[in-house]
């Protein structure tokens, strides 16, 4: 049975970063899960869904199609065909991919895709559910944390460094981390819990190279 790691947690812990990195290390197959919810919300930013309406939202998923592709080590993500893993990382898709991550029918569709990839790979996954919902079997699980405060000056130092800031402030990328924790902990679906197995790590007060040393270590005494 192939290896899985469930990385889950609020937006801005660093998962993404870890993830890769301890990917790379392990020669795992690293899987960001957020960037499917997030193709989708391109997709119905683009299509002009009404994403208040849950029957239009029904409607609208029939016809679209995801597909994740791995080149040169990077996670690529497809939507009916085309690659929209340029257009993921703005604060419009963190917020559409939020609010329409919420709905049975969206989850349902990245669901079977999600597991599909546990299977014959060792996969290091990230997300809001992984342990909870997606791999509850996995090799083992971490849930990362860290005060909202450093999560919203990370997310700002790295809008600054990639020249994304385009308006944004400390404070607006705050209130939005926040308005995004409680919409993914407070809905009916899957929502971003602690999974009762996770070892919980909080990241706020650790370097990088603190965190990824203290996860590698207790991977370590998992696989082997
Ligand atoms: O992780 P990332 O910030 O890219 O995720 C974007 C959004 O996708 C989250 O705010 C959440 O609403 C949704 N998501 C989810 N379940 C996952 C991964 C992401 O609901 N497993």
């Amino acid at each position: 049975m192939p290896y899985s790691i469930a990385l889950d947690g609020p937006a801005g812990t660093g998962k993404t970063t870890m993830a890769k990195l301890i990917a790379d290390k392990l020669d795992f197959l690293y899987v960001d899960t957020g960037a499917m919810y997030r193709a989708l919300a391109v997709y119905f930013l683009s299509s002009g869904t009404d994403t208040g309406d849950e029957k239009a939202m029904e409607e609208a998923l029939r016809d679209v199609t995801v597909e994740i592709k791995h080149e040169n080590g990077e996670q690529r993500v497809y939507v009916n065909g085309d690659d929209v893993t340029a257009r993921l990382r703005t604060e419009e898709v963190s917020k559409m991919a939020s609010v329409t991550s919420q709905y049975a029918a969206v989850r349902g569709k990245l669901l079977d895709l999600q597991r599909s990839l546990a299977i014959d790979n060792d996969v290091i996954m990230d997300g809001r559910d992984i342990g909870t919902v997606v791999l509850p079997n996995a090799t083992i699980k971490f849930f990362l944390t860290a005060k909202p405060e450093v999560r919203a000056l990370r997310r700002y130092n790295q809008l600054v460094e990639q020249g994304k800031l385009s308006g944004a402030t400390l404070e607006t990328i705050e209130a939005e981390i926040r308005e995004r924790d409680y919409r993914d902990s407070h809905r009916k679906n899957a929502p971003l819990i602690k999974a009762d197995d996770a070892i919980e790590v909080d990241t706020s007060e650790l370097s990088l190279e603190e965190e990824i040393n203290q996860i590698i270590s207790l991977i370590s005494e998992r696989i082997n």
